[in-house]
């Protein structure tokens, strides 16, 4: 680990005066330091930020929900708010990572989190998202585990945040703060595409602080759940996970959020499964038709080529679950 100077600030005002210095911010600290260990990542200064004052959950007008960035994952998923009116949040948290982790991992972080691609945390490895310009070593190495939608030939990796998948099918914001004052991302714009420049994987500017994440009222009622596929039952990131909530009224849908994770490299809203969805009955057949425009799109590499079918038949069962047909 390379050296760092450590404070930790007691007011919002003091984190931002830091973070405009360039000091890094720090939450739970559960992938930060692990990537400090790795020497990926190498901050020269670390602002605690875990006693600031964003540790609320409340309702918002017309019936929407802000998350403080510093509640924990363990705290979202138990909310009562959150359980009763988004399933599928306290769902994607309770699928990831630990108890434990989820103890002091922070919803900000979670967002923040970057990526579990094996030659981004190899240090000896070529990576253009640690090292921009060297390469990528998994285009034409194990790449099992990588992209489908969204790859560039610069980068080929997810995003391995499962609450992040919920927020994209939702359509949260991401609520800001920083040297000129708050501001107000749509989740769709927050995570960057890799394009040419990987190693720019948020739309945060210097020194900005995450405050809030809030989700917008949505028709009620809402069913949602998250589906999540992985090599093993717990402990362990998506190959394809699938969030879904659905409005149903009179027999009819009329209002569906769909998104994919394990596939993108940025949480994948599916607009083309919505749009099929929207005005019609369920039906076992109409799952599987939506389901089948999943990976519209999809480009598979050498040992990823089980993906696409995996993620429609991950979104065509969540489908069937949420929306309550056999
Ligand atoms: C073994 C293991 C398994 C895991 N499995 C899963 C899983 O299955 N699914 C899943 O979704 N996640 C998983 N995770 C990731 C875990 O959810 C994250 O480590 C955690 O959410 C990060 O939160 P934190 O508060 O600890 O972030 P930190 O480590 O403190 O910070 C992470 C990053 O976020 C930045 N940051 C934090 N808060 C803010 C803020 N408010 N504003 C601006 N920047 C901020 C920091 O600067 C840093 O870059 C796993 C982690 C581990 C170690
Ligand atoms: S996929 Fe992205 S993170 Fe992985 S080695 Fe290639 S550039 Fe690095």
């Amino acid at each position: 680990m390379h050296p760092f100077s450590y404070t930790r600030a007691s007011d919002t005002r003091e984190a931002l005066n830091a973070g405009r210095r360039g000091g890094r911010y720090i939450a739970g600290g559960t992938t930060l330091v692990d990537l400090m260990r790795e020497t990926v990542e190498r901050p020269e200064t670390l602002v605690d930020i875990s006693g600031l004052p964003l540790r609320e959950v409340r309702a918002t007008e017309g019936g929407g929900l802000r998350i403080g960035a510093l509640v924990t994952m363990a705290e979202t998923a138990a909310h009562p708010k959150v359980r009763a009116l988004y399933p599928v949040i306290s769902a994607s948290l309770e699928l990831s990572a630990s108890a434990q982790l989820r103890n002091m991992a922070t919803l900000g972080g979670n967002i923040m989190q970057r990526t579990r691609c094996t030659y981004f945390r190899d240090v000896t490895a070529a990576c253009n998202k640690r090292e921009p310009g060297s390469g990528c070593a998994a285009l034409k190495g194990h790449n099992r585990t990588h992209a489908i939608l969204g790859t560039s030939d610069s980068c080929v990796a997810t995003h391995p945040s499962d609450v992040a998948v919920a927020f994209a099918a939702l359509e949260a914001t991401v609520h800001l703060l920083g040297p000129d004052g708050e501001r107000r991302v749509p989740f769709a714009d927050f995570l960057l595409l890799p394009g040419r420049t990987p190693n720019r994987e948020q739309a945060l500017r210097p020194g900005e602080l995450i405050t809030a994440v809030a989700i917008p009222a949505l028709p009620r009622p809402l069913r949602s759940g998250y589906l999540k596929v992985r090599d093993r039952q717990s402990y362990e990131f998506a190959l394809t996970s699938a969030a879904v909530a659905l409005h149903l009224r009179g027999g009819i849908i009329r209002e569906a959020k769909v998104a994919a994770g394990g596939v993108g490299t940025v949480p994948w809203k599916l607009p083309a499964v919505e749009r099929h969805l929207i005005g019609e009955r369920p039906s076992a057949a109409l799952w599987a038709a939506a389901a089948e425009k999943a990976a519209d799109g999809a480009r598979t590499l050498q040992h990823n080529g089980f993906k696409p079918e995996l993620l429609k038949r991950t979104v065509e069962r969540q489908l069937r679950v949420v929306g309550g047909t056999k």
